[in-house]
């Protein structure tokens, strides 16, 4: 029985998992440290909450104030032997630009009271004995990175859209999300450490926007090795045990980035819950097993692979998709957005 949680990171996943334990079983006793100071917390984010996983129901009514803008449209371009291919996607189901740490300072001001969250104090794992310490300190792994920026400037075509721009061999992406009136978060990621600002530099440039000025930037790392933490030569998993408890892994630390687009947002709900849940069911096997069932047609490393030889015929059958109206694929047949996911699978099979 777990009676004791010590929860390394107050990021989104931290903060989630503290108050879905408290939740879910209230006798446990939850601590979150979290290294920035509570004057120094911040989020470097694109902000696009898009539900590949299917979880957005259980946050929806407290995300909700915090949304930004709403897209109704989002443009896949993808640039490829020397052409384009543009896919458009009808998001008639949730895809939100959200005020990420407005969201994190609720759930926050949500559970203190509840649960101890220490902020200014930057922890190692081993720094703690108790039933379960759950590493939420974000990407432990940097497989890939990401920068972006908030611009001003008038962004009247692309308003309601979010643009996700692909160029030669998906060695990474970009993002245009517009925010309020005036306003974008465009950002670029992919694979390696490389902040990639000159990149991001030289698309804004190359936009046919009007862009006036840059109002903030910022960058991180994302680790998208999925559950699969074996790619440098060290196996670990959601879960270990370990001499009188467990470690468990949420959000970015359990590597649970999609490489397609650098969404975590939905992963971190998805860890989280499902690790609340099953120490609610005192079976902590269960975690990674529910873990994997639900972020089962969510994308792993194998993109690492595909952009390498099979670029072109991902864009093939992902132009299939042009006009798919996005609830399609959260339905039975999870479709769209679950479709290139298992595409690429079905190709490097
Ligand atoms: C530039 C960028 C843009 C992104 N855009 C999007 C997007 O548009 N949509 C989307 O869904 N996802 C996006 N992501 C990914 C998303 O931000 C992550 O998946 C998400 O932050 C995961 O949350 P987390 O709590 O696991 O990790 P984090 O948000 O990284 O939180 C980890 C927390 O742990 C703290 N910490 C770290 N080490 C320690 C320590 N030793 N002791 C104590 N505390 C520690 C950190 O200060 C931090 O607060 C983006 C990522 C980046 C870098």
């Amino acid at each position: 029985m777990i009676s004791s949680v010590v929860v390394a990171g107050g990021g989104l996943s931290g903060l989630l998992a503290a108050r879905y334990i408290n939740k879910l079983v209230p006798t446990v006793d939850v601590r979150v440290f979290e290294r920035r100071s509570r004057g120094n917390y911040r989020v470097d984010c694109g902000e696009g909450f898009i539900d590949f996983r299917g979880v957005l129901s259980r946050v929806i009514s407290e995300v909700r104030p915090f949304i930004r803008s709403e897209v109704s449209e989002s443009v896949w371009r993808f640039q490829y032997d020397g052409g384009t291919r543009n896919v458009r996607i009808e998001h008639d189901d949730f895809f939100w630009i959200i005020d990420r740490l407005g969201w994190q300072k609720k759930i926050l001001k949500d559970i203190e009271g509840e649960v101890d969250v220490v902020f200014g104090e930057e922890v190692e794992i081993d720094d703690f004995s108790c039933d379960l310490v759950v590493d939420a300190r974000g990407p432990s792994y940097k497989v890939g990175s990401a920068v972006y920026g908030v611009y001003e400037g008038s962004f009247d075509s692309v308003l309601g859209k979010a643009v996700f721009d692909y160029r030669e061999r998906l060695d990474g992406y970009y993002w245009i999300f517009p925010m309020e009136e005036g306003r974008a978060n465009i950002g670029y990621g992919g694979f390696g450490e490389d902040i990639g600002k000159k990149r991001l530099d030289s698309y804004v440039e190359s936009l046919p926007l009007n862009i006036d000025s840059k109002k903030k930037s910022g960058g991180g790392y994302l680790d998208y090795t999925y559950y699969l933490k074996d790619v440098h030569g060290k196996k670990t998993g959601l879960i270990d045990r370990r001499d009188g408890g467990w470690i468990a892994r949420v959000g970015d630390a359990a590597g649970i980035v999609n490489p397609l687009i650098g969404e975590g947002i939905s992963g971190a709900v998805s860890t989280s819950y499902q690790l609340a849940r099953a120490i609610k069911q005192n079976d902590l096997d269960k975690y990674p097993v529910w873990v994997k069932k639900e972020n089962k047609h969510s994308i792993s490393l194998s993109m690492a692979r595909l952009r390498k030889k099979k670029y072109s015929r991902f864009v093939e059958r992902f132009s299939k998709l042009d006009g798919v109206k996005a609830s399609h694929c959260y339905s039975v047949p999870k479709f769209m957005f679950r479709h290139p996911i298992r595409s690429i699978k079905f190709l490097i099979a």
